[in-house]
């Protein structure tokens, strides 16, 4: 089975949606194996999401994501894409317009504040998984 990293960002915690969030995930069939509670630092996001480093909201997403805790989970199945499509888009408020069911739409705020990640792919659960939790997503 395929891993990912899941994760509750910040405002995700702040609203209180830890629980229903991670009912979804098990009602979607996926299954939690590992998950932790962090307090990331700027140097940490920074580096987390150093794909961005040159995207001009990257200053702000490094202060959103640093601002207070947020957990992560890893799960199971064709866990990637399924994971990614429960989600939802990016932007928050389109979610709402397009995908009324999907998590960024439930609890999400805007652009920014979208409540959960989700890697992209293989090569990016891999990293992510080894960034957080420091071993690899296979087996
Ligand atoms: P994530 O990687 O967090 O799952 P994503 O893959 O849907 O989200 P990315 O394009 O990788 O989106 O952007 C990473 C995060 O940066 C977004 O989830 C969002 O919080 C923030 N972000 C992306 N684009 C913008 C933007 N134009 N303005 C402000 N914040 C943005």
């Amino acid at each position: 089975k395929e891993k990912t990293l899941a994760m509750i960002k910040p405002d995700g915690i702040a609203g209180n949606y830890t629980d229903v969030i991670k009912k979804t995930i098990l009602d979607s069939g996926f299954s939690i194996t590992q998950e932790m509670l962090l307090e990331l630092n700027k140097e940490t996001v920074r580096s987390f999401y150093a794909e961005h480093a040159s995207k001009s909201f990257f200053p702000d997403l490094v202060q959103y994501m640093s601002r207070i805790k947020f957990s992560d989970f890893v799960k199971k199945v064709n866990a990637i894409a399924d994971w990614r499509a429960l989600i939802g888009p990016t932007d928050a408020n389109n979610a709402k317009i397009t995908q009324p069911n999907s998590i960024r739409a439930m609890c999400g705020m805007d652009l920014q504040r979208n409540c959960v990640h989700g890697s992209d792919s293989p090569q990016s659960a891999d990293r992510e998984i080894m960034f957080f939790f420091n071993k690899a997503s296979s087996g």
